[in-house]
């Protein structure tokens, strides 16, 4: 008889948790997942899902202003939000349903209650007590807000994602992903967006000219960007609107708050600590490459690791566990060259390193960049560029960076990580035929080195 009841049991059934499961499964093993919410987890249920439809509906503002100059003439059709957010509804539901058959057609059971560790190989689910040989903690993140007067008056975008109704008015506090994203989709359906950031401007982290052509971009939208400017305290106000306390002595009234602040670990109650599970200084799961925690039998992945909050990277980081354990197949994810996308209007996308990251590690770097109007707008008349950038080892002609704001940018960089992972030079780059007329040629026509060696400031 077996000594434990499950040769493994997931806690969180989101994308990485689902994924180790369900390899873990088919790889002969018995498996268990457990899961207080709705299966599918943060990118499935409130997060890229449900996000990037709400991205493709606010899109078609842009689209039927533009179709009017390529013959559709008049073409202003009334916007119901509601209808948007009960189809955007219905595919969660759909999408939910698929994860549950996937994971139960490969034989996970799924043990639908919160789960805690009473001891390293005991988990209470609900009020049934389980025991595993292996366990993967897989409970992903949440939303976190400064502690600061009236807090409770602002909404997350958990929130956001199912609004009655649209505001007039809004404010958008935080300059990440998530700010920048929703600032887009909302701007876009007609909210007065107001979105402020602590910082210089969008997007830390991102390549300097990347961070200041979108930020203009947005500007031009008409997306009221306050850099700089701390949010003190919000107030209520007898009308029912916000007041937003300004660190610089100014207030801000509007109909809606959101913060976009960063997400922390889903840690709490887990009872990981009691286990022996190590928590690091950031408030994540202490994980080695290959996703083991301080208890050699635990792992975790996602972002409860607190490493890249990135759905196929904790994927990955889940397929790993189950080749580790069960197919005798020991993998790392390879973490260089991951390409990322932020899905603001337009998009970002990049692969590699910044500008700065590279000079800080490398002599000699080229830099290769081009502002440009997309051929659509030419028509058009829209007022937006895009811009494309190529970051080069000077010494060895190896692109390290490849960075663009612009329309289908996510859609073109996926191809441009490829080329990044198989260690492309510069002189491959220019030898590749363009396709044409696209804008993704132009990665593959750059051929003027940037003179100056500083990046644009932000600001
Ligand atoms: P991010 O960590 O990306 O950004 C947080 C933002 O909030 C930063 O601009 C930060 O400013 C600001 N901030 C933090 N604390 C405060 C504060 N007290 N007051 C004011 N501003 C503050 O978090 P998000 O919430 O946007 O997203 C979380 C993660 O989810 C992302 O990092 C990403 O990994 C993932 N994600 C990925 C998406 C994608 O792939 N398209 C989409 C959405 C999320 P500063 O820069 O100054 O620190």
């Amino acid at each position: 008889m077996a000594r434990y009841d499950y040769d493994l049991v997931t806690i969180g059934a989101g994308s990485g948790g689902v994924r180790a499961s369900r390899m873990s499964a088919q790889f002969g093993a018995r498996v268990a997942i457990c899961e207080e919410g709705r299966v599918g987890g943060t990118c499935v249920i409130r997060g890229c899902v449900p996000k990037k439809l709400l991205i493709y509906g606010a899109h078609y503002a842009d689209d039927f202003e533009d179709a009017a100059h390529y013959g559709w003439s008049a073409i202003t059709p009334p916007f119901d939000w509601a209808q948007l957010i009960a189809n955007k509804n219905r595919e969660i539901d759909r999408l939910n349903k698929v994860y549950i058959r996937i994971l139960s057609e490969n034989g996970v059971e799924i043990l639908a209650a919160r789960a805690r560790l009473i001891d390293p190989h005991t988990i209470e689910v609900g009020k049934k007590t389980i025991t595993a040989e292996n366990i993967l903690v897989a409970t992903g993140s949440w939303p976190v807000m400064p502690d600061i007067p009236g807090i409770e008056h602002t909404i997350t975008s958990n929130e956001a994602l199912e609004l009655n109704s649209l505001p007039q008015r809004m404010v958008i506090v935080g300059g990440g992903y998530i700010a920048v994203e929703f600032a887009g989709i909302f701007n876009s359906l007609g909210v007065d967006v107001v979105e402020v950031v602590r910082a210089d401007t969008i997007l830390r982290g991102f390549d300097e000219d990347m961070r200041v052509t979108l930020a203009e971009e947005m500007i031009k939208r008409g997306i009221d960007l306050k850099s700089r400017t701390v949010v003190e305290g919000i107030e209520k106000t007898d009308g029912g609107t916000f007041s937003l306390r300004l660190a610089e002595g100014e207030a801000i009234e509007t109909d809606l708050v959101m913060y976009a602040t960063g997400r922390a670990p889903n840690i709490k109650g887990l009872g990981l600590e009691e286990a022996g599970v190590r928590i690091n200084d950031m408030g994540a799961v202490a994980v080695d490459d290959s996703s083991r925690t301080s208890v050699d039998h635990i792992f975790a992945v996602g972002d409860v690791t607190g490493r890249f909050n990135l759905t196929p990277v904790a994927i990955a980081e889940g397929a790993e566990v189950a080749q580790a354990l069960f197919n005798n197949n020991p993998t790392v994810v390879d973490r260089s060259n991951i390409p990322t996308a932020v899905f603001s209007q337009p998009p970002l996308a990049t692969v590699g390193l910044t500008e700065a990251e590279a000079r800080a590690d490398h002599a000699n770097v080229d830099i290769y960049l081009s502002h440009f109007k997309p051929m659509k707008f030419t028509l058009s008349g829209r007022d937006e560029s895009s811009a494309m950038k190529l970051v080069v080892d000077g010494e060895t002609d190896r692109v390290l960076g490849c960075h663009m704001v612009g329309m289908d940018a996510p859609e073109i960089m996926q191809g441009f990580g490829v080329a990044l992972k198989a260690g492309a030079t510069k002189a491959q780059f220019d030898a590749t035929i363009g396709i044409h007329p696209s804008a993704a040629e132009e990665f593959v026509t750059m051929r003027d080195k940037r003179p100056a060696p500083t990046a644009r400031k932000a600001g």
